[in-house]
């Protein structure tokens, strides 16, 4: 997904950002990325045959879930997309309109600033993978109820197993308080390294909410830099 570069600066700007595009990215989009929905496979062989077989079927899984009412309303699931050995793994809350007729995560205007927020630090959508705590769309947008998250929660840990990111980003309150299981507010969640299943987990605000709430943005770029410094840490 790439954007009219104005547009791109127009965001940059709403968060504070200075422009600043690594050489890498550039490079690669002169090679063409690839689709921005598609789930790719970086550079590295496949480890073990069944890591991907295991990936297919839990896809196929997901694909035909019907352990929750969503399945009932959804145009369709929405899995997931990026690179299954990503480093980073980002987790929003639920799919939205957009996404649900799509059938990719973060495609509307959240998903964009998203997109651009990667961009700022040198990552590209193809190179993290993206999904959400909900695979389906909560109707009218509703926040998770319980039971959809509870219903959902083992394809979200199995993502994890199977990409074995270095660090995860909790994208907005609801994946924040979620994924680490308290109720704890936003503000005091974000600023710190949490851990989940052994991996690092960084709080970021969600990207609608950044839209609306520029004051934000200054902090937005915080937690990037954080996310950042945690990966590093992971690799020594
Ligand atoms: N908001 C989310 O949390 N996830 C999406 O996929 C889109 C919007």
């Amino acid at each position: 997904m790439i954007l009219d570069n104005a547009l791109r600066l127009q965001y940059l700007d709403a968060m504070g950002i200075d422009v600043w595009v690594p050489r890498a990215s550039v490079q690669n989009e002169q090679n063409q990325p690839a689709e921005a929905g598609a789930v790719m496979d970086n550079a590295e062989p496949e480890t073990t045959a069944s890591a991907s077989n295991n990936w297919d079927e839990l896809q196929a899984e997901v694909a035909n879930c019907t352990k929750c009412a969503l399945c009932k309303t959804r145009t369709q699931t929405v899995f997931g997309s990026g690179n299954k050995r990503a480093d980073w793994m980002l987790v929003g809350e639920a799919p939205g309109q957009h996404e649900d007729e799509q059938g990719l995560p973060f495609v509307g205007n959240a998903g964009l600033l998203l997109t651009e927020m990667l961009r700022a630090i040198g990552l590209s959508r193809e190179e993290v993978f993206i999904t959400n705590i909900l695979k389906c769309r909560p109707p009218n947008n509703r926040d998770p109820l319980a039971g959809e998250v509870e219903s959902c929660n083992e394809y979200l840990q199995q993502q994890q197993k199977l990409i074995q990111p270095k660090i995860i980003l909790a994208v907005g309150r609801i994946a924040a308080q979620t994924l680490l299981k308290t109720d704890e507010s936003l503000a005091r969640l974000r600023g710190k390294v949490h851990t989940l299943n052994n991996t690092p987990v960084v709080v970021v605000y969600h990207p609608a909410y950044l839209l609306r709430s520029l004051p934000e943005k200054r902090k937005a770029w915080l937690d990037l830099q954080l996310s950042i410094q945690t990966v590093r840490d992971s690799e020594g």
